[in-house]
């Protein structure tokens, strides 16, 4: 099993595999959070369990100018599937400034949408609509959101995964923290 590592805050850093976990607790950067104690490691000596979360002891700033790739599914993601409108169930995503009135492919005008404001809205502004924004979209920071583990976490990672916009519970966090990028 791999290792979820969170940063000394808190936020989900990075996956590695046991084997790095184990070296950067014994070296002393990271503490065990979570470890499978029907597993332990045995070397000739030490008996550790098998860590399957850590955290960081020192706080560790995000790597800085990685991109997040552009996808439809990113951006669901990062809006926590909710629609930037109504707040209701997103499935779609909706061009905030239409693509037929030259609006871009991009983070900040691609937003979460549900279909029935999408088909609502259809190639009209949200000023058109009389709508407002509940947010204002921004390109996701790559520290804490863009984890392609994440994508299917184990579970023993789930209880230090809310609050950092996985899984249904957090949804609401998530789109915050979209507001404050
Ligand atoms: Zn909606």
């Amino acid at each position: 099993m791999k290792t979820l590592v969170l940063n000394a805050g808190y936020e989900p850093m990075s996956v590695v595999s046991f084997k790095r976990a184990v070296i950067l607790v014994l070296t002393g950067k990271a503490a065990v959070l979570q470890a499978d104690e029907a597993a332990p490691i045995r070397s000739a000596s030490v008996v550790l369990d098998r860590p399957s979360v850590i955290i960081l002891t020192r706080y560790v700033k995000p790597p800085r100018g990685r991109k997040v790739l552009l996808s439809r599914r990113g951006v669901l993601r990062r809006d926590g599937y909710l629609c930037a409108y109504c707040g209701g169930h997103a499935t779609t995503v909706d061009h905030v400034l239409p693509r037929s009135r030259g609006g871009a492919n991009s983070w900040t005008n691609l937003v979460a949408c549900c279909r029935s404001c999408n088909c609502d809205k259809s190639d009209r502004t949200p000023e058109e609509m009389g709508w407002r924004l509940r947010f204002t979209p921004a390109p996701p920071r790559v520290g804490r959101f863009w984890l392609r583990e994440l994508e299917e976490p184990v579970d023993e990672w789930r209880p230090f995964l809310v609050g950092s916009g996985w899984g249904a519970d957090t949804r609401k966090a998530t789109s915050a923290s979209a507001t404050a990028a």
